[in-house]
């Protein structure tokens, strides 16, 4: 009997209702023949929610504590979406992500999976029943629980169908897959068929709504991971690793990452080891760091000017402030309304024009660009977040992506 492994998100667990739907769709995944494990995130705003009233209690709450608390989201629809099977006539169980035997490290919020034993999956299944796992955490070897980051439930769906030899993961959304571009911005943007693990997680990196850790899961073991929506009938979009014919020397999607700020260090004396002495205190306090750009010198003295999210903006002047004065620099500015657009596809490894094209189709919407990245898939230009609209519109129209 195959084994089916569904994740469906907070939005299509929002409410009562919407856990029936839920639970009518586990159900004839289930009548078709297969055993079938869901997993679900917490619903709706719940998590946010959860954060909030922590920050309300505590300016810094411990994060053991802040693990416990968040799991409780999950705990809540995975037992609501087995009572629903359980109306519908179903022997179903819930188990939290300790139960379903989901090991972590002990880095709390944003843990890592160290090892699945998934035995008691395996004789829940055995005995008939549909198991439904919550979302987005595991336990330490301690069995403190933990949480694997936001957004992480589709990592938990990815390691469980690895784990249970599930033929593919299916993740049920409140879109119909993913798209050329955010259809909220562009109202021609077109679902694709298919796309490759690798643009996936560029465009994933880069600002679209899928957790990056489960694609490059994902991509490690080769699982393909089926994204389509939890209300329409409609085929979505299989993230694979064959060619991804459809997209091949193309424009795959645009994406945008409003979560930017940028910090220069102006006048920066220009001899070597420098740029280690200012990266080398952030990676230690783990902030990581995106685009980096160093202009050349004039009489020695240079910019140097990076990105960070703006959630990590205010603590990396913190560190880097003192830096800048121990080095003899000028000082230190940072803004914080940018944002990343990005243009990804394996179509431009290779081929001219692409950054020409995107440059241009900038320009004519009157956009300026502050930064400029690139990897052999994709180009990102840093603009001012307000401008976030314009430039995904008109990338899309210069790569003519409405077009199959
Ligand atoms: N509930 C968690 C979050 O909102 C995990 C998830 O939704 O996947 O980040
Ligand atoms: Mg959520």
């Amino acid at each position: 009997m195959p084994t089916i492994l569904q994740k469906y998100g907070g939005s299509s667990v929002a409410d009562a209702d919407r856990i029936k739907h839920v639970a009518r769709r586990i159900s004839r995944s289930y009548e078709g023949g297969n055993k079938v494990v869901a997993v679900v995130s917490a619903m709706g705003d719940t998590t946010d929610h959860l954060i909030d009233l922590a920050h309300q209690v505590s300016p810094s709450p411990a994060p053991r504590e802040m693990d416990l608390l968040l799991s409780t989201g999950e705990l809540i629809s995975c037992t609501l979406v087995a009572m629903a099977l359980h109306e519908l006539g179903h022997q179903a169980v819930s188990l939290s992500g300790g139960q379903a035997g989901i090991q972590t490290d002990a880095a709390h919020t944003r843990a890592r999976i160290t090892g699945l034993d998934p035995k008691r999956i395996q004789r829940e299944l055995e005995q008939g029943r549909i198991v439904i796992v919550a979302g987005f955490q595991g336990v330490t070897e301690d069995m403190d629980v933990t949480t694997l980051g936001r957004g992480a439930s589709d990592l938990t769906a990815v390691a469980l169908a690895i784990g249970l030899g599930a033929e593919r993961c299916e993740i049920y959304t409140d879109v119909e897959g993913i798209h050329t571009a955010d259809p909220r911005l562009v109202p021609g943007a077109r679902k694709l068929k298919e796309i490759g693990f690798d643009e996936m997680l560029e465009l994933a990196n880069y600002g679209a709504k899928m957790q990056p850790r489960s694609i490059e899961l994902a991509a490690a073991y080769n699982m393909p991971v089926l994204v389509s929506s939890t209300f329409v009938e409609a085929p979505g979009t299989l993230i694979h690793g064959g060619a991804a014919m459809e997209v091949r020397n193309k424009v795959a999607g645009v994406a945008a990452d409003r979560n930017v700020a940028k910090i220069t260090v102006l006048g920066v004396p220009d001899r070597p080891g420098i740029a280690a002495s200012v990266f080398e205190p952030l990676a230690r306090v783990g902030i990581s760091v995106d685009t980096i750009v160093q202009n050349a010198s004039v009489e020695r003295l240079t910019d140097l000017t990076f990105t960070t999210t703006r959630t990590d903006a205010q603590r990396a002047m913190e560190v880097v402030e003192p830096v800048a004065r121990e080095i003899g620099a000028r000082g230190c500015a940072s803004a914080q309304d940018l944002a990343k657009v990005s243009i990804v596809g394996t179509g431009m490894q290779n081929a001219p024009g692409y950054a020409a094209t995107m440059f241009r189709a900038l320009y004519e919407a009157g956009i300026n660009i502050e930064m400029i990245t690139t990897s052999e898939i994709r180009i990102t230009c840093i603009i001012a977040e307000a401008k976030v609209p314009e430039a995904v519109r008109a990338l899309h129209d210069a790569f003519q992506l409405e077009k199959e």
